[in-house]
């Protein structure tokens, strides 16, 4: 039997089958999508605004537009002050998820997770040393031999 790898849309609820991970459903994909037009076409409209008037005067929710500032999307285009909040403290920020802060913060936890997996491993390899010891010796008197 196969298993099947079917989701719940984080939007609609509505149950689809997930091609590479996504969170939310083609149905709800082609409405943000259509909404992002829309955002942008606001924004090639309005020339100079900012974000808060292209969130409220487009409609579109924020996070959709934060999203889209930082993914880039209206580089060259006439939004003034495009910044957005850190996705963990809040703190505004203009590029990356985090601000430097968090960024910091969280490279700290990964190389502590980092270390903990090496002794990890470390310790495993330590285990099995001696057999991998042994047949590198062969390989190195094959080595020389061979020379
Ligand atoms: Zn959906
Ligand atoms: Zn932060």
């Amino acid at each position: 039997m196969t298993k099947l790898n079917i989701r719940n849309c984080a939007r609609c609820k509505k149950i689809f089958v997930p091609t590479s991970g996504e969170k939310i459903c083609p149905d709800c994909r082609a409405e943000d999508l259509e909404l992002e037009e829309r955002v942008k076409a606001y924004v090639r409209d309005h020339p100079g605004i900012t974000v808060n008037q292209l969130i409220e005067g487009s409609g579109a929710p924020r996070n959709l537009v934060w999203r889209m500032i930082q993914q880039g999307q209206f580089e060259n285009s006439g939004l003034k002050d495009a910044k957005y909040p850190c996705a963990n403290c809040g703190k505004i920020i203009t590029r990356g998820t985090y601000c430097s802060d968090c960024m910091a913060k969280l490279k700290q936890n990964a190389q502590k997770f980092a270390a903990a997996m090496n002794s990890k491993r470390k310790a495993k390899e330590e285990s099995t040393s001696n057999k991998t010891f042994s047949e590198s010796m062969y390989d190195a008197l094959d080595n020389s031999r061979n020379r």
